[in-house]
């Protein structure tokens, strides 16, 4: 359902990412790994519309979006949930589930967010406490919420589990689990390269902005060279 093809990206004259090519289908999870720097949120932001594209092709079931705005993207089923997690402090709960839905009709907004909150109960108990004054975890939730509710074909997820207690990394993994069972596809950024591969079908090694490395996880245990890349980037 995505296709990459020889895509780099980057701020002004700088190219953090180098000819990348990769592919992700209907309820695939592809895991991006690499040392910090390595260039994989600018890659997963470039997809989105939010780090410009400097060269190369992004198509969704074979049309190129690549040169659309993000909120077009959006459209077209591709969502982020930000690293950072990056809600909007002043707006309650509910307001930023909205903000997530704004391209969706106002019937199935209140479904979507019924959704949302049968995957997150916590957050269905506080729909009008100020995200601001949310958990860290909480946080995290909202910010995977506020993805879900445009209904994502394309899931992109950076750091989910960065400062997170594992009880709480356990339901957002749940979550991705339950997202890929129903079809959707998923680029997960993760610092816990464990968990990243459990839940993984593809991975992509990237190593300063260049492709280091690609295949299945399965043939990734066999390869111990790029296990050492992966491993030094985790450190
Ligand atoms: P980390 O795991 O530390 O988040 P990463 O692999 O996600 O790293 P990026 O955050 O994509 O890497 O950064 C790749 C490169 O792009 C780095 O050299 C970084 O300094 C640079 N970079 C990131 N954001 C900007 C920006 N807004 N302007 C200029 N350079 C940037």
């Amino acid at each position: 359902m995505l296709e990459v093809t020889n895509l780099s990206c980057g701020y002004g004259d700088i190219i953090v990412a180098r000819e990348l090519s990769f592919s992700v289908n209907e309820g695939e999870v592809l895991s991006v790994i690499g040392a910090n720097g390595a260039g994989k949120s600018s890659t997963l932001n470039c997809l989105c519309g939010i780090v410009e594209k400097i060269h190369g092709s992004i198509c969704i079931n074979g049309f190129e979006i690549g040169e659309l705005i993000p909120e077009q993207r959006i459209q077209h089923g591709i969502a982020l949930v930000p690293e950072g997690r990056r809600v909007f402090p002043d707006l309650s709960v509910n307001e930023n589930l909205t903000v997530g839905g704004h391209i969706v009709d106002r019937k199935l907004l209140e479904t979507n967010r019924e959704k949302v909150f049968s995957y997150f109960p916590r957050l269905g108990e506080r729909p009008k406490q100020l995200a601001g004054s949310l958990s860290g975890g909480e946080q995290q939730m909202l910010a995977f919420g506020r993805a879900l509710m445009s209904l994502p074909k394309l899931l992109l997820v950076d750091e989910m589990s960065l400062g997170l207690m594992p009880k709480v990394v356990d339901e957002c993994y749940q979550v991705l689990q339950d997202l890929k069972d129903n079809g959707v596809a998923i680029i997960l950024v993760e610092q816990n390269t464990e968990r990243a591969l459990a839940v993984a079908d593809h991975v992509l090694v990237i190593e300063a902005g260049n492709l280091y490395w690609q295949g299945s996880s399965a043939e990734l245990a066999q390869n111990p060279a790029a296990v050492e890349a992966m491993m030094g980037s985790s450190a």
